[in-house]
């Protein structure tokens, strides 16, 4: 709850102003996914009767895909190596990835992100949202000082306000990397539009963009608690 300046009580998202879907839908440096294996997993990513095994496994995938969209325009530099017959010059990513798994969620996006980019270094952040005020909290940070990224991939599955992405990004941005990104399986329009307004500069990259957030701050439709229906804690 809320307390508000008459001394009411009102849940976080209860009455505030939302913009629609319509509105956001071609903001700039937003990339909504439209493969057609992204909305198969994404309907079995929602139901409400996929259990966390799966649902843990279908995050992975949906993080895979995303990665794979999300790395499309990497820097390369070249490379000379030995194929068994000859010389050969070949391409290889320039500069280190990083990865930050916002936790818990992110957990398993930043797997299938993996799964691509082998090699991605995985910065773990704790950001937990406080259910009362939704503004995000720091109780984890395993961000090295030294870095040497070409670009870092900001990973949590649901932007819902947008505060955990904004906060996460103004950590990173801290690291003077050159090249930033929020990738995320569902968006709000509300937390879309808070985000790129903080971030103008951040390539944004998801699979699904909903309607709205209900009075608790949750996406609808949506899938529930990202983290709760991987990890079992429902
Ligand atoms: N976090 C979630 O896990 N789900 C939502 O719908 C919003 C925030």
């Amino acid at each position: 709850m809320i307390n508000t300046q008459d001394g009411s009580q009102r849940l976080p998202m209860q009455g505030v102003a939302q913009p629609t879907r319509a509105e956001v839908l071609n903001l700039p440096r937003v990339h909504i996914s439209t493969h057609p294996v992204m909305a198969h997993k994404m309907t079995a990513l929602r139901d409400k009767n996929t259990a966390p095994p799966d649902f843990y496994r279908l995050v992975k995938e949906i993080g895979a895909l995303l990665a794979y969209e999300a790395t499309a325009n990497l820097t390369l530099e070249a490379s000379t190596i030995e194929t068994p017959l000859q010389a050969a010059t070949g391409y290889r990513l320039a500069g280190g990835i990083g990865v930050t798994p916002i936790l818990r969620a992110g957990l398993g996006l930043a797997e299938g992100f993996r799964e691509v980019i082998s090699d991605a270094q995985v910065w773990h952040l704790g950001l937990r949202r406080d259910e009362r005020t939704l503004q995000a909290l720091e109780y984890y940070n395993r961000l090295p000082h030294q870095v040497d990224l070409q670009v870092c991939y900001a990973v949590d599955p649901m932007l819902a306000t947008g505060g955990s992405a904004i906060d996460a990004l103004n950590i990173l941005k801290r690291r003077n990397i050159p090249r930033l990104c929020y990738v995320g399986i569902i968006a709000a329009p509300y937390g879309l539009l808070k985000l790129t307004q903080a971030h103008p500069d951040v390539d944004v990259y998801i699979a699904a963009l909903d309607e709205s957030l209900n009075d608790y701050g949750y996406i609808v439709p949506g899938l529930g608690d990202a983290g709760d229906r991987q990890f079992g804690t429902l």
